[in-house]
């Protein structure tokens, strides 16, 4: 049987591992479990072993699990899936974080569907860092008024980059990924989110710096 505590602690270890190292502090790295696909019971069990940061990618499953799991005190939801622009007031209503958002009509509607009385919606920009034309994720010299537009937006808070790089060049990717998230901090001090590295990769990315790992297979199981 699929036991969760006992992944969750060996991808702490992992993280433990690679930070080691890289020379790193396992407290600059957050994981996130993503618990796409998988049901609300092991969302649950992650929590017990006092998981808080839980990432999907399907809305309307994704609001059904939230819904579901409201007494979860201080369990923290990232959406990490593509966004149809029609979704982005159910992702504003219902999320913490938006790691995903690639286009300035999308920050437009996010900002203007998060309501005030809530905290600011935190984003991650998605860079498609691969430069592959099926992939989601804004190009690198699009990022910068992509940045300001959040940065300008009240209801949003910038809180920094996320990547998915291809399988094949990812080392290379993420050091990439590390300049632009270097100077995007410089510019902004609400930057502090790296987010990349996944089950496969993991090590490399915190040896390139990322600060937040997405971590689904190695937690959850096959999906
Ligand atoms: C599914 C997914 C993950 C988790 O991937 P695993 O290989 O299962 O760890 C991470 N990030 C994103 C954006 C995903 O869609």
């Amino acid at each position: 049987m699929m036991c969760i505590k006992d992944n969750i602690a060996a991808i702490n270890l992992q993280i433990e591992n690679a930070c080691q190292q890289a020379n790193r502090s396992p407290e600059q790295i957050t994981l996130l479990a993503v618990s796409k696909t998988k049901p609300i019971e092991m969302i649950e069990q992650a929590y017990q072993t006092g998981q808080r940061c839980f990432g999907e990618n399907y809305i309307q499953e994704a609001v059904d699990k939230i819904s579901q799991l409201t007494h979860l005190q201080h369990i923290v939801w990232h959406y990490i899936g593509p966004i149809q622009s029609n979704k982005t007031k159910l992702i504003a209503e219902h999320f913490d974080w938006v790691q995903s958002v690639d286009r300035a009509k999308v920050i437009t509607r996010l900002n203007e569907q998060r309501s005030c009385n809530h905290t600011p919606l935190n984003i991650c920009l998605q860079v498609n860092i691969s430069q592959e034309s099926s992939k989601s994720g804004v190009a690198i010299n699009e990022l910068a008024p992509l940045a300001e537009q959040v940065h300008l937006s009240p209801n949003l808070t910038l809180r920094g980059l996320m990547a998915i790089p291809e399988k094949n060049n990812t080392t290379h990717s993420f050091q990439q990924m590390k300049r632009l998230f270097d100077d995007l901090k410089q510019r902004y001090k609400t930057v502090d989110t790296l987010s990349m590295g996944m089950s496969n990769d993991m090590n490399e990315a915190i040896a390139s710096g990322t600060t937040m790992v997405r971590i689904g297979t190695a937690i959850f199981g096959e999906r």
